[in-house]
């Protein structure tokens, strides 16, 4: 307590111009130097991602305990979170196992008597004593007579300190350092920093009413209200968006710097071609995403074009008329997707429409066999193809398109920004045009490209209603398998997915639980724990795992059909076979990892089983269920729980009530998973620390228009005014540009 009055004077102090800029510079130094880093303190921030003064700062509090607005014994509800201070009657350790320590404390407070429990915090014997005042603040639960508290926060409170300013700032924390600690040295971090220079114009914080940053820093950290700690988000999150699309803006500026765009003809005989070969109409929907792609491909300026479509929506097809329309200027295309077997998907089902509509094409891959290659690239630079398809084997050096005007990048949030550009550079300023299924708002989009247009397809060619979702724990997911063996007696073909992750999912209960003590909140669980980024979705030795499930679904479960698995780490061309005879039906049963989650298409299977479904974000899920109920069959998905934890069950259960991914999305995000939306390559996600895309909304389409006004009036942000903007603008996205670089 006494730590943090120091801070907040020195934060608040006046001080000449020479201070504040030593303290702006001090930002950016190691945060070694911050009083009471160590050496062995530094390493456990790493951790964390604090390596500079900077990621000190900025790293905000979780949640904050309000310890002024208590509660007694007596009056405090049982099933509630409320905090209640008294004093220590008395308080024990005990060693009920060998393992496991346990404080016991009885706090009183006039009113009754708080049993307080916390487990495996021996340390706090260190630091608690009888007659000493605490707040603690936790579930309020009753049993064997008494109210109790099982591992609350707990704080030493000095005897005066009933007063304001009780609100304490809980820090993601870890083992090697508490929150208590990290909560000390962030204050020391900020009387470091303490006046410095706020680099936003003045005109914009009077605009919108800012508290300086030096102000909001101070106040996130260590609020005396939680209006304060209100108002500090507000100023924070207006600064980080406007710096990203500050570098956004920038970045396509940069892209098409003194390079000439081309217009592409758009009603050429390749385009109608196409659209004649077409074995089904496009949906109105469809027809108007086709319209906005044409259009901004025949502008004279390099087109930034994101098509954002729910899974089988049919994106797929529509960036064909673009490719077609790259055809007919004579030029190139390239269209890069981010697995092996959705480029060769890719190939299958747009190659026969390419040749009846005169478009040359080549898909490539990193399987492609290297005679195969050379002449493949051979024909690209010598512009004998319109349309190369393929993985990242696209961005190798030897890829040299003779004339490349378009890019398109399939499930784009696969890929990183330097990916993005090491394919956009394939051309003079090519025109990019990004697929994505991950359903993100507007004004999350526009925050995540900075200068974009939009087109959005909501529907499904086919009726998508016929889809049912079911959520099973393990107990009961028996009902998903008869249900998996009558589709296979209608002669309709079933995947199941197994993400295989190695520990078991009472382990990764118990450490979830671990992990919501240790942090007092409850309701904290961890999901998500898979990656699903492209081909590497299995640890090596979680391959045998996987082929023993598979076996064992073939012997025992699924005897009379054919069984086969499929996992990334298997070789490209053993994939495409895998995949080719369960397309073709030669088997009925696919027991895949995660790599089916992209794109694949194969509209006979109906029934899609999950196993360990509650270890994927909503998002992916949607995705992954979007694999049946494609064709004109019905589609029923099955998602089997691990966990029975009720924040898991609960969670799942937005599965089974819509079918809308923009929903499921925003479900994912109130629940304060942006990561799992934005993808974890995404520049963007990394440096908004604040940033909820569904709240924020409003404050990500401000910082939009005020960066694009501030642009034009300012190109480079030379005037004095915007100067330290320019430079915060750079540092806060440094770590994202310095890969852009490599
Ligand atoms: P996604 O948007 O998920 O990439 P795809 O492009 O793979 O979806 O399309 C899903 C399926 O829908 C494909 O089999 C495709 O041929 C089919 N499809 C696309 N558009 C139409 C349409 N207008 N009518 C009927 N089927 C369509
Ligand atoms: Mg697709």
């Amino acid at each position: 307590m006494s730590d943090r009055r120091t801070t907040e004077g020195a934060a608040t102090a006046p001080s000449s111009s020479p201070d504040r800029l030593a303290a702006t510079l001090a930002l950016d130094e190691a945060v070694t130097r911050v009083r009471l880093v160590s050496p062995a303190r530094a390493k456990a921030f790493e951790l964390l991602g604090v390596r500079t003064v900077r990621d000190l700062v900025t790293h905000f509090p979780r949640r904050y305990i309000d310890l002024s607005s208590r509660e007694t014994v007596a009056s405090a509800a049982i099933g509630q979170q409320c905090t209640i201070q008294g004093t220590v009657h008395e308080i024990k350790l005990k060693r009920p196992k060998p393992r496991l320590t346990l404080v016991e404390m009885t706090l009183t407070d006039g009113t009754g008597t708080l049993m307080v429990t916390a487990f495996r915090q021996p340390w706090l014997m260190d630091s608690l004593s009888a007659g000493m005042q605490v707040a603690v603040a936790g579930k309020l639960e009753f049993n064997y007579g008494f109210k109790r508290m099982t591992n609350p926060f707990i704080e030493a409170v000095e005897g005066d300190a009933a007063g304001g300013g009780m609100i304490f700032p809980v820090h993601p924390a870890t083992e090697k350092l508490s929150a208590a600690w990290i909560r000390r040295l962030v204050g020391n971090g900020l009387a470091q920093v303490a006046g410095l220079y706020d680099p936003l114009p003045l005109e914009l914080r009077a605009k919108y009413r800012l508290m300086s940053r030096g102000a909001a820093l101070s106040a996130i950290h260590f609020p005396q209200s939680m209006d304060e700690v209100a108002e500090a988000r507000r100023r924070l999150v207006y600064e980080e968006l406007l710096f990203l699309e500050l570098m956004l803006m920038e970045e396509g500026r940069a892209r098409t710097h003194g390079r000439v765009p081309v217009s592409h003809v758009v009603d050429g005989p390749c385009v109608a071609a196409l659209a004649a070969v077409l074995p089904f109409d496009l949906t109105e929907e469809q027809q108007a995403a086709k319209r906005d792609i044409l259009g901004v491909l025949a502008a004279p300026q390099a087109a930034n074009h994101l098509l954002l479509g729910d899974v089988g929506t049919g994106k797929t097809v529509v960036a064909a008329f673009a490719l077609a329309a790259a055809a007919d200027t004579g030029s190139q295309a390239l269209l890069m997707a981010p697995t092996e077997v959705l480029a060769r998907q890719h190939g299958q089902s747009l190659g026969p429409l390419f040749d009846a509509a005169g478009i040359t094409w080549d898909v490539l891959t990193g399987s492609t066999a290297p005679a195969d290659r050379e002449a493949i690239l051979a024909r690209v630079s010598a512009a004998e193809v319109d349309v190369l398809i393929g993985t990242h084997a696209l961005l190798e050096d030897d890829v040299v398109p003779a004339k490349c005007t378009l890019a398109v990048i399939d499930e784009q949030q696969r890929f990183g920004v330097d990916q993005r550009a090491k394919l956009l550079a394939k051309g003079e300023a090519p025109d990019a045009l990004y697929l994505t299924a991950t359903p993100i708002p507007r004004s999350l989009a526009l925050a995540l490209f900075g200068n974009l247009t939009l087109s959005y397809i909501r529907h499904r060619p086919h009726d998508a209603s016929r889809r049912t979702t079911k959520v099973h724990t393990k107990q009961d997911r028996g009902h998903a398998y008869d249900a998996a063996l009558a589709a296979l007696g209608r002669g309709e073909q079933v995947y199941v997915v197994c993400p295989l992750i190695g520990a078991s999912s009472e382990d990764r209960d118990e450490k979830a639980g671990k992990r919501a003590a240790r942090e007092g909140d409850e309701d904290e669980y961890v999901y998500a724990a898979i990656s699903i980024e492209g081909d590497d979705d299995l640890a090596c030795d979680n391959v045998a795992a996987a082929e023993k499930e598979a076996a064992f679904l073939q012997h025992k479960t699924f005897s009379a059909y054919q069984v086969e698995l499929l996992h990334g780490r298997m070789p490209g061309t053993e994939k495409q076979d895998v995949m080719q005879r369960f397309r073709d039906g030669e088997t009925q049963v696919l027991v895949a990892t995660t790599i089916i989650e992209v794109g694949v298409d194969v509209p006979n299977a109906t029934v899609m089983i999950i196993e360990d479904a509650d270890r994927f974000g909503l998002s992916q899920l949607h995705q992954l269920r979007g694999r049946v109920g494609r064709g004109s069959l019905p589609g029923e998905v099955y998602l089997i729980s691990a966990s029975r934890t009720e924040a898991a069950l609960k969670r799942l259960s937005a599965m089974e009530t819509t079918d809308d991914g923009y929903e499921l999305a925003a479900y994912d995000l109130s629940l304060r998973r942006e990561g799992d939306i934005l993808g974890n390559r995404q520049h963007g996600a990394s440096a908004l620390k604040l940033v909820n895309v569904v709240r924020d909304g409003k404050i990500i389409e401000a910082a939009y228009a005020d960066a694009l006004a501030l642009l034009e009036e300012d190109p480079k942000l030379e005037a004095p005014a915007h100067r330290a903007l320019a430079r915060e603008a750079r540092l806060a996205f440094k770590r994202a540009a310095t890969v852009q670089g490599g």
